[in-house]
């Protein structure tokens, strides 16, 4: 997944270098379900609230701690199993958070010590990092669980013979402790059986308050052991095409090295899918009107600050769609996927500017549109990364050096700024090659990657190591301990 794109191994060096992200050899992946669901009453959602404002407590109870040996002259560290260890001291003080189980406090500690990892990590890099900081309620969203004590996922009828009249009454629902059973819609049950009948095993859950009043929640399922998808049609061996994923032009590839058979292609946004993004980006603008002349936080201000927010859930929805659809389709045309590697560019973008305005902050002023334009390489990536992965099939994903793609002639290997004449056209002031700018960098990216291949190559063809999923990390000490109240 993106998530390992920092540890990736690099084959290749200077500019030919890319980063192999993903590298087909997979037989199972790592998927997480995400659902909607209501609490099935009020009792459910109040328990729900105190589950979280328990752990809550504990995240920042454990950073009381941390803090106060911090500020002590040693300057002591405590680990997280010493937190762990404490949760058992909980037993006869505070039996109140124990009725949900000792599973979600410590995914509490554990989220306080990835945050203490990110700032010494930080402070070792010589950044000047803030020191973790103390959850209020808004921004403390999450109950999970890292380990499968504490809930269950109960999607088909108990088989034990002699209990007709369960099974007659049986509905599939999540389980969690201290909390009941919560309902699931019938297009969660249509997912998490799709899931359960790839051979996927639930392994981690976290639940997340949507709205203040805590009557809309999330719940997101990881399953682990899922069997990749066997497409039904394989793509040509040996096929590689170059991703350029720009701002004007959403999508240009490149797929051949010869330049008479295939100019590239650019992929927009149908004109259908343009149109419902232009008809919702109006909608919010006309109500981001009306809320300018409403008092702030008033009654009117935070109705139509809901429906704003609603209806840019539903543009990112669309242009979610349009990309998980469109990395669907290059991943059954192509086997080897190569993209640049954005990831640094990409977060200080929206601090410096784009390339066409460099200093302007682009994010505070330029509205929704320009927001949506620029996550849209991430999800691009995002997709793509995700779909080769589950397809298997020795599918291949590359992260290639982004330097001068745009600039460089793919002809005759060039650099030339002014050989980029516009946004459109590149025009190769050396040996007069001309096409259109995005193809030609989709074509330059390409190249990169069929050399990052060759490296690789050469090297034996090495599978990829993932590093292991960060949930998964397990202390000897902490397995002795009981796994549940
Ligand atoms: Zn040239």
């Amino acid at each position: 997944m993106i998530s390992s794109v920092a540890k990736a191994p690099r084959f290749g060096s200077g500019r030919a270098g890319g980063k192999l992200v993903v590298d087909g050899r997979d037989e199972t992946v790592f998927r997480k379900a995400q659902i909607a669901f209501k609490p099935a009453g009020a009792r459910q959602k109040r328990s729900l609230l105190a589950l979280l404002d328990a752990t809550r407590d504990v995240y920042n109870a454990g950073l009381q701690e941390r803090r106060d040996a911090y500020r002590h002259s040693s300057q002591t560290r405590i680990a997280l199993f010493d937190q762990f260890n404490q949760i058992k001291d909980l037993r006869g003080a505070r039996d109140d958070v124990l009725v949900w189980g000792i599973s979600p406090l410590r995914w509490a500690l554990r989220r306080l010590d990835e945050a203490f990892g990110g700032f010494f990590r930080r402070v070792v890099a010589g950044e000047t990092p803030g020191y973790p900081r103390f959850k209020s309620f808004t921004r403390w969203d999450t109950i999970g669980y890292d380990e499968t004590t504490g809930w269950r996922l109960h999607l088909d009828a108990p088989t034990r013979p002699g209990n007709k009249a369960a099974a007659r009454t049986f509905r599939p629902h999540l389980y969690v402790q201290g909390i009941g059973s919560i309902p699931l819609s019938k297009s969660a049950i249509r997912q998490l059986k799709r899931y359960a009948t790839r051979g996927g095993v639930p392994t981690t859950l976290t639940l997340t308050r949507i709205n203040r009043e805590g009557t809309a929640w999330r719940a997101s399922i990881g399953f682990k052991n899922l069997a990749v998808e066997t497409p039904r049609m394989a793509p040509t061996a040996g096929s590689v095409v170059g991703i350029d994923r720009g701002v004007a032009v959403l999508l240009a590839t490149a797929a051949a090295d010869s330049y008479t058979d295939d100019q590239g292609q650019l992929l927009h946004h149908t004109d259908d899918l343009m149109t419902n993004l232009a008809a919702l980006g109006s909608q919010i603008e006309e109500l981001q009107r009306q809320r300018s002349s409403r008092k702030k936080y008033g009654r009117a201000w935070r109705q139509l600050s809901r429906r704003i927010r609603r209806l840019h859930r539903r543009q990112s929805n669309i242009e979610e769609n349009w990309a998980r659809h469109t990395a669907k389709a290059l991943v059954a045309q192509h086997e080897v996927l190569v993209l640049e590697d954005l990831n640094l560019q990409g977060m200080t973008r929206s601090v410096k500017g784009t390339i066409q305005e460099p200093g302007k902050n682009v994010a505070a002023k330029t509205g929704l549109n320009r927001a949506l334009a620029e996550a849209a390489p991430g999800r691009l990536a995002r997709w793509i990364t995700v779909k080769a992965e589950s397809a298997g099939l020795g599918h291949r994903v590359w992260l290639v050096n982004p330097a001068h793609t745009s600039q460089q002639c793919s002809a005759c290997g060039v650099i030339d700024a002014a050989s980029r004449v516009n946004r459109q056209t590149y025009y190769c002031g050396a040996c007069g090659w001309y096409e259109h700018a995005d193809t030609n960098a989709a074509r330059n990216i390409r190249a990169r990657g069929m050399a990052a291949e060759k490296a690789w190559a050469a090297a034996g063809s090495p599978p990829l190591t993932r590093p292991k999923p960060r949930l998964r990390r397990r202390n000897p000490l902490q397995t002795a301990e009981p796994a549940a109240a």
